[in-house]
């Protein structure tokens, strides 16, 4: 399966040699799926000695993430206060104090293998389209502050500084966030795994999953691989090689547009600084430029890709808006990609059967997160949880009429535009 054309493809630093896995081979934990989950989880794994190998059907980053916007969000939907009256002190602590450090683990990987990915840790903006909805943001905002994140508060003429626009009522920053190329990002965690001990095999679908006498079994096409754990890191992607996962998260199509780079004049108005931003409309607008003055925007999807490729316009409108002054703008790239989204909007981590665990659902938001996902569930196979860093096991709720999916995400895609557009 060849990588699909986006902006990310075109420009990232070159993908490194994942050969498909041939025969039938032992390791001690396996990996399906070659994402940030996956590859964080074999990196992490191997820098703890352990032998591991990925097993990604295409290549490291097909999925989405090498197709995403590139914006690094620590944190999760909900308030540090909500996850822990959720789910309670001892878990919802970890899982605070894991989701908030995910932006950092992300750069610090960046960082410490030389991850070549235009990153910049400038900051992600949340910013309020309404004066209604910038309660809960400083709510957000304070949440943070008073666990001593390095947060601020943007009024309404800093954000028209930033944006170029005064469109926002006010907003938030969030330091420890920024952006990323995605692809490039993808690779380098392969590469850094990959030298760290991992085997990566690309073009390996795995086909089976059974346990036998001598541990977990894969099935693919030229070969078997046989280990005493398994990680399945398949997010929108996840399909039936274990019995109802799939039918535990809704997969979304999820789209991107990116302008040719920008005149100078025009760069430096719009998040000229290297912040990302997503604002508060409920099919989210988001934002940001690359590492070469394109501006990129984001937003909702369809439950179907020919659905997806229908909103690629509203989104280059979007663009229109928010730079009149450029006049014609060129479009390079359109491109959309599957995230995982759940009920509870939370990332699920599931211990599926002894020795075999599941982390999906990033919900959107798993540039940092399937980060950290990948690290846990790490130390899930080591048998060592980190008290810092920890997500509670989740049970498995396979969906009730799951086959009504399609017309759920449209109702509810068409009712949020709805709402949105009563909001001006
Ligand atoms: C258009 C778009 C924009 C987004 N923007 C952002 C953003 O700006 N910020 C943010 O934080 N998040 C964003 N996201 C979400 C983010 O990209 C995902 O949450 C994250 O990449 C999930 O990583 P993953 O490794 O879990 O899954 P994926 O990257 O989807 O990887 C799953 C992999 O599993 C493989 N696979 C599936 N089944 C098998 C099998 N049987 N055998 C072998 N391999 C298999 C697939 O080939 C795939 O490569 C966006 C997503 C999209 C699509």
């Amino acid at each position: 399966m060849p990588l699909p054309p986006s902006l990310w493809a075109a420009t990232a630093a070159p993908a490194p040699d994942t050969p498909a896995m041939e025969g039938d081979q032992r390791a001690d934990v396996a990996v399906v799926g070659g994402g940030f989950t996956g590859l964080s989880t074999a990196l992490h794994l191997a820098q703890g000695g352990v032998d591991v190998a990925v097993l990604e059907a295409a290549e490291p980053g097909w999925g989405a993430s090498g197709r995403n916007g590139g914006q690094v969000i620590p944190g999760l939907k909900e308030d540090p206060r909500e996850i822990i009256s959720r789910f309670g002190q001892k878990d919802g602590e970890a899982m605070v104090r894991a989701s908030g450090a995910a932006a950092d683990l992300v750069f610090g990987l960046i960082e410490k293998h030389g991850i070549e990915c235009d990153a910049m840790q400038n900051g992600w903006i949340q910013a309020a389209h309404t004066q209604g909805m910038l309660g809960d943001l400083r709510k957000r905002h304070q949440d943070w502050a008073q666990r001593g994140a390095n947060v601020a508060w943007l009024e309404p003429d800093e954000l028209t500084q930033r944006m170029g626009d005064g469109r926002y009522k006010g907003g938030w920053i969030d330091k420890r966030g920024g952006g990323v190329q995605p692809l490039g990002y993808a690779r380098g965690l392969a590469r850094a795994a990959q030298d760290a001990g991992a085997r990566v095999h690309g073009s390996t679908p795995v086909q089976s999953l059974n346990r036998t006498g001598d541990g977990w079994r894969l099935e693919t096409a030229n070969g078997s691989l046989t280990a005493d754990k398994v990680i399945l890191a398949t997010n929108g992607y996840t399909d039936a090689l274990w019995p109802k996962l799939e039918r535990t998260v809704v997969p979304v199509f999820s789209v991107q547009v990116a302008t040719a780079p920008l005149g100078e004049n025009i760069r430096g108005k719009i998040l000229g600084g290297g912040e990302v931003l997503s604002d508060t409309h409920r099919v989210l607008w988001y934002f940001r430029q690359d590492g070469h003055g394109r501006l990129l925007m984001g937003g909702g999807g369809s439950a179907y890709e020919d659905g997806a490729v229908k909103v690629y316009d509203s989104l280059r409108q979007r663009i229109h808006s928010l730079l009149p002054e450029a006049g014609d703008i060129e479009f390079e790239y359109a491109w959309n990609g599957k995230v995982a989204i759940t009920p509870d909007h939370y990332p699920h981590l599931h211990e599926l059967a002894p020795g075999l665990w599941a982390g999906l659902g990033f919900n959107g938001r798993g540039v940092a997160m399937a980060t950290m996902m990948g690290k846990i569930l790490a130390d899930r196979a080591l048998g060592a949880a980190d008290p810092d860093f920890d997500f509670p096991n989740m049970t498995p709720r396979p969906l009730p009429l799951h086959f009504m999916r399609g017309v759920a995400v449209t109702a509810t895609r068409a009712y949020y535009r709805f709402r949105d557009a009563l909001d001006g």
